[in-house]
């Protein structure tokens, strides 16, 4: 009979892009709404990337190309992943892909069975559960909050492990919280992940986006048979602005790639052909923009963090990397508002604010601004979240 399947059913439509799309939408009534909902940079990809692309769609180079990539790009990130992670792959063990999200949903197709075990760090990005559950495998979540800096002690996920235990989702710096793992905890996950012979999906997508001078570190990078392990992936979207270009890669041993490219061989084939030779341009040409772009990050980061503190009932741990503050606001809470979802439909209406409810992440107490914005616009949305939580304390 016609009917729609259990898997799609099963799936709930990304809450970041709900929000984004109703502030959106008010914006389009002309309604002044502030937006920390933006889970991607304000600034424009960086003119020589851009001119990239359109040398190679002028040159004619529109056709297919190898389903993992050209090989002009996987020497190109090679050469990235050893000079700045530590990491040695040959071309043969990366696979190119229509964003970081798509080499995600490769990688745990390629490696999870129905009723596989992957554990899952929470609060945490939307998106793994859903993967996790469209390969029929299992979320298993051990929580963290500000108190560890957003970071699941080892010993936490120690007690989450089982015979069923197939991966481990790392992400850091992470979406939502901006929580950094150090060498040493990165160090214990890693002994952890030999011990007991799992996965370790390795999500550094915002490895550029860290402060204070703390060092990203790979965890591949720690030896051999940590590397065997590891599926690092990472993209284009966060550090060069280029949300739009659908742009990602996955570094792993030569059978994990080999079966994510024959699951991408079967749906996307490979990622557009002139966008290639642009994310070349991005990898080996200069890399101030970057820097820049972290600079300015870092001092909105410090404002956001200084002015949700000053609200009274919000509590802002200062985060170590990405563009997130995840500020608890549990101390808003109350009869008029009891969750967070209620707190975002709050600040929407009453603060045309928009900020996204931390029960996404599996973090009910909390939401998520993104300070990928103006500074105006921070000035001008702390004015209003002060002014709207005065109502509810
Ligand atoms: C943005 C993001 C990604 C994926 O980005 P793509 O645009 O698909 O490359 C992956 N992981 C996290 C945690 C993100 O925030």
């Amino acid at each position: 009979m016609a009917s729609i399947s259990r898997r799609a059913l099963n799936v709930s439509p990304s809450p970041t892009l709900a929000i984004t799309a109703k502030a959106k939408a008010m914006q389009a009534e002309g309604i002044d709404v502030v937006n920390f909902g933006a889970g991607e940079p304000d600034f424009d990809t960086p003119q020589h990337i851009k001119d990239a692309a359109v040398a190679s769609l002028q040159s004619g180079f529109t056709k297919y190309t190898p389903t993992s990539g050209t090989a002009d790009l996987k020497k190109a990130i090679c050469d990235k992943l050893g000079r700045e992670n530590g990491l040695e792959y040959k071309p043969g063990e990366i696979i190119v892909s229509l964003g970081a999200k798509h080499s995600i949903y490769n990688a745990v197709l390629a490696t999870i069975d129905p009723g596989d075990e992957v554990i899952i760090p929470a609060p945490y990005w939307v998106s793994y559960p859903e993967i996790v559950g469209m390969a029929d495998g299992r979320p298993v979540y051990v929580d963290c909050d500000e108190s560890t800096g957003f970071t699941v002690p080892v010993e936490a996920l120690k007690k989450a492990v089982t015979s069923k235990t197939k991966k481990l989702i790392l992400n850091s710096p992470s979406n939502p919280t901006g929580g950094v793992y150090d060498r040493k905890q990165i160090e214990q996950i890693a002994e952890l992940a030999i011990d007991m012979g799992f996965y370790v999906l390795s999500d550094e997508i915002y490895e550029e986006i860290i402060y204070d001078g703390r060092a990203h570190v790979s965890i591949a990078s720690l030896g051999d048979d940590i590397k065997k392990l590891t599926i690092t992936i990472n993209g284009f979207s966060k550090a060069f602005s280029m949300t739009g270009w659908r742009l990602g890669y996955a570094a792993a041993e030569k059978p994990i790639v080999a079966a994510m490219e024959a699951v991408q061989s079967h749906s996307a084939s490979n990622m557009v052909s002139f966008t290639q030779p642009a994310a070349v341009s991005a990898l080996n040409g200069p890399q101030e923009v970057v820097d820049e772009m972290v600079a300015e990050f870092d001092r909105r980061r410090r404002f956001i963090v200084d002015g949700l503190n000053d609200i009274e009932g919000i509590s802002c741990a200062m985060p170590g990397g990405a563009f997130y503050v995840f500020p608890n606001v549990s101390g808003l809470f109350g009869d008029k508002v009891k969750n967070s979802d209620m707190l975002c439909d709050f600040l929407l209406e009453e603060a045309k604010v928009a900020a996204v409810a931390g029960s996404g992440f599996g973090a009910d107490n909390y939401i998520r601004l993104s300070y990928a914005t103006s500074m105006d616009n921070i000035k001008k949305g702390l004015d209003r979240i002060a002014g709207a939580a005065a109502k509810l304390i």
